[in-house]
């Protein structure tokens, strides 16, 4: 089968054919329908050296994936040939306190799970393929009637990662509150319309990019603003001179979460999902009063069933450019490039082939 490779640390990903996967006891062999292209696969394509994270190349990359169930491993019930899935990407041991309540993005026995804080396109071979291996059944969430899996793909992270970010802040998110998006690219533009699906929250989005801009207007956001010397001003005018309830940070650089920092209201979330690497520093005076800072990593899948449900009722519609396969290897580039708008997904094959 085709698979697109990570083959060793600071390379490019490379298309080539690999053997397909046989599924042994307990694994369900998928079909791949469509695997996201993610930003966070371009740190892993450039920014890692040996030993920094748990695991390492060679493996298939892409971990936002969906498509059908096509061969079960033996004792696997409950799913059948040809079954449209999603798969929840963080693959956990399965058996600490975390993991039994769906946590598996926070497995706490990780020297237990098939790698440590990885899974399939992180350390174990993902979804740019046309067949992905999934180690276990309870890893795939059967897609409700009408979604299809090139819907579905990308809310397994960037509509999963928001969702878990807004909904782990709902208490915060009256009619009366205001949200701020920091960063409208494939989680961004998401977590706008699941602001706009869950909440009656004011939401606005930051973004230097014009594409961007409307991309979060026709998501649903109530006002669009570009970075500069004025984004903290024009915040707190839009806020009756508040600043904002909940803070999502899609980027976390050091600029972005100083502007972060400074637009969150006593009492108010500021939340870092970017993995840009930057700081903010905390201390009595730097944040308002009663803040919480808090970093959030995926979503667990039970917050996926409820996501997946949002999408097939038709309140989200991710902005999506499918590709073929073969061309996953320019996609990284376009994405690296700053040429995507929304999410580009690669599209293995379109149907199920029994
Ligand atoms: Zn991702
Ligand atoms: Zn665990």
């Amino acid at each position: 089968m085709r698979a697109v490779r990570l083959e060793s640390w600071k390379s490019e990903p490379l298309l080539t054919e690999v053997a397909t996967p046989a599924p042994g006891p307990g694994e369900v062999l998928v079909q791949v329908g469509a695997a996201g292209a993610c930003h966070s696969d371009l740190h892993l394509l450039h920014d890692f050296e040996p030993g920094v994270l748990p695991w390492s190349p060679p493996f298939t990359l892409g971990h936002e994936n969906a498509g059908w169930v096509h061969t079960l491993g033996p004792g696997v019930r409950g799913l059948e040939p040809g079954q449209p899935v999603a798969v929840v990407g963080a693959w956990g041991c399965g058996r600490c306190g975390r993991c039994l309540a769906g946590l598996e993005n926070y497995c706490e026995a990780p020297a237990s799970a098939p790698v440590p804080g990885g899974g399939g396109g992180l350390g174990l071979d993902g979804g740019m393929a046309d067949f992905l291996l999934v180690p276990a059944a309870r890893h795939l969430v059967p897609l409700p009637d009408g979604l299809s899996p090139v819907l579905a793909a990308p809310l397994t992270d960037a509509g999963l990662t928001p969702y878990h970010a807004v909904r782990r802040s709902f208490g915060k998110l009256s009619p009366a509150s205001t949200a701020v998006v920091i960063g409208v690219g494939g989680l961004g533009h998401l977590a706008v319309q699941i602001l706009r699906a869950t909440t009656a929250a004011h939401v606005i989005a930051v973004d230097p990019k014009e594409t961007a801009l409307q991309l979060a207007k026709s998501s649903g956001a109530d006002l669009t603003l570009a970075p500069g010397p004025t984004l903290v001003d024009e915040v707190r005018a839009a806020t009756d001179g508040h600043g904002a309830d909940v803070v999502l940070d899609l980027v976390g650089s050091d600029s972005t979460l100083a502007t972060a920092a400074a637009i969150t209201r006593p009492l108010g979330d500021l939340t870092i999902v970017g993995i840009a690497g930057g700081s903010l520093p905390v201390s009595f005076f730097g944040l308002a009063y009663e803040a919480s800072v808090q970093t959030t990593y995926w979503g667990n899948r039970s917050e996926l069933v409820e996501l997946l449900d949002l999408a097939a009722r038709g309140l989200l519609s991710p902005e999506i450019t499918t590709f073929p396969l073969d061309e996953a290897p320019e996609v990284y580039a376009g994405l690296a490039a700053g040429d995507v708008t929304g999410r580009a997904v690669v599209v293995p094959s379109h149907d199920y082939t029994p």
